[in-house]
């Protein structure tokens, strides 16, 4: 019989967490241990009785709880020094930015600890019920709207009154990738007037779908990767776009930059100039301002303002909204989880042939298994 078992958040300002009751149900109904934290449901309003009457054993011991785990659920990787406490033979499942968090992924390898980097997971139809990176993206891609719209001097919506008429705010979204596309279809039912950009055009027909504009932009060769990942675009190419993009920037009362490259640094796609050109009280969301920005002027973290515009780097958009939020990496775990859920053993099985695990798992055993992460971090080795 497996345990599982799910932490509270301990990085700073994160309200969401990675169980709910409903799926303790759905695991214990199965003959699955759960174990959670003490408190773990407390920022989403959910008490450790809730948990408990569900089927799991609440723990405040945390040495105790981590000792115990054969799965280890979470949305933040936890440290070095908590993991300490779990077995060698844990399987480790969170959010784990594994192009950027090397060290902790060779300690992951040498300790002999297994992770699974929930970033990793195919952008497949099999997967689409265990994708967080989605599920996640989508709410950060209506926070952003609303973060805008409550900075905005302004309405969304046109109002025609008898004290006069209001024209609908302009809006404009780079990257119409998941977050994207919910931030476009959120201002449209705002009843803003919408218009969106991504080098991708195959997504220019989904943008029409949701009422919004699509800004054409001639950069010649771009395409995306078999996953559906954006290419990174040459020096020259960004230029064309930064140009081509400014008259709609400055006409516009909100701008949301949704624009990354997996596993590479967002491209700069909004200069000073260009915020220059801006209309003062208005407003630019940048989505990546925590991985370096798509914005030049945003502060991870904070709501900066340059010329009058303000610039809301705020970061960790799906924390804004955290009881959806947490359901959906609860429910996408949960699918996760099951996927591999051995009937006659009743055990969640790892089956390392399977085509998820090859690409989610990155550490295991004492071996690096994500081919990509292995060849990168090979790479520097040498
Ligand atoms: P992402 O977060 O990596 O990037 C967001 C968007 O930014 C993308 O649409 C990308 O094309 C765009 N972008 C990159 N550089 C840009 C630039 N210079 N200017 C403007 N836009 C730029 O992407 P994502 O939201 O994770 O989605 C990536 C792909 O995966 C999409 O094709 C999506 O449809 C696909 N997807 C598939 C599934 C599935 O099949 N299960 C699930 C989710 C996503």
């Amino acid at each position: 019989m497996s345990t599982l078992v799910f932490v509270k958040e301990q990085v700073e300002n994160e309200r969401r967490c990675s169980l709910l009751p409903v799926n303790v149900k759905a695991y214990t109904k199965l003959g699955l241990n759960v174990f959670c934290e003490s408190g773990i449901g407390e920022s989403i309003n959910i008490s450790d009785d809730q948990y408990k009457e569900a089927g799991a054993t609440i723990e405040t011991d945390k040495k105790q709880l981590l000792s115990q785990a054969d799965f280890l659920m979470s949305i933040h990787p936890l440290s070095k020094e908590a993991l300490l406490d779990t077995k060698e033979s844990v399987c480790c499942i969170s959010f784990l930015d594994p192009f950027n968090a090397k060290d902790h992924i060779t300690w992951l390898k040498e300790s002999k600890r297994s992770s699974l980097s929930v970033e990793m997971i195919p952008r497949s139809s099999r997967c689409q019920k265990m994708d967080a990176l989605s599920s996640q993206a989508s709410l950060a891609g209506y926070v952003m709207v609303a973060k805008a719209m409550s900075a905005l001097p302004r309405v969304l919506p046109m109002m025609m009154t008898p004290a006069g008429t209001l024209k609908p705010s302009k809006v404009f979204v780079i990257g119409a990738g998941v977050a994207g596309l919910q931030a476009i279809a959120t201002a449209k039912r705002l009843g803003a007037s919408v218009t969106a950009y991504d080098t991708r055009e195959v997504v220019a027909e989904q943008v029409h779908s949701l009422g919004a504009k699509f800004l054409k932009i001639d950069i010649g060769e771009t395409g995306q990767t078999e996953q559906g990942y954006a290419k990174a675009l040459s020096p020259e190419q960004i230029q064309i776009q930064q140009q081509a993009q400014a008259k709609c920037i400055a006409d516009s009362d909100i701008v949301i930059t949704t624009a990354q490259l997996f596993g590479r640094k967002p491209p700069v796609l909004i200069t000073k100039d260009v915020i220059a050109q801006m209309k003062p009280g208005s407003v630019i969301v940048d989505m990546a301002a925590e991985n370096g920005g798509n914005v030049e002027g945003s502060v991870a973290g904070q709501v900066s303002k340059v010329n009058g515009v303000s610039i809301i780097g705020t970061g960790n958009w799906p924390s804004e909204v955290a009881l959806d939020a947490s359901q959906m990496y609860a429910n996408n775990l949960q699918a996760l989880l099951l996927e591999f859920f051995d009937n006659e053993a009743a055990k969640v099985v790892l089956n390392l042939e399977d085509d998820i695990l090859q690409t989610a798992l990155i550490t295991h055993q004492g071996e690096l298994i994500n081919p990509t992460i292995k060849s990168i971090m090979t790479e520097e080795k040498a």
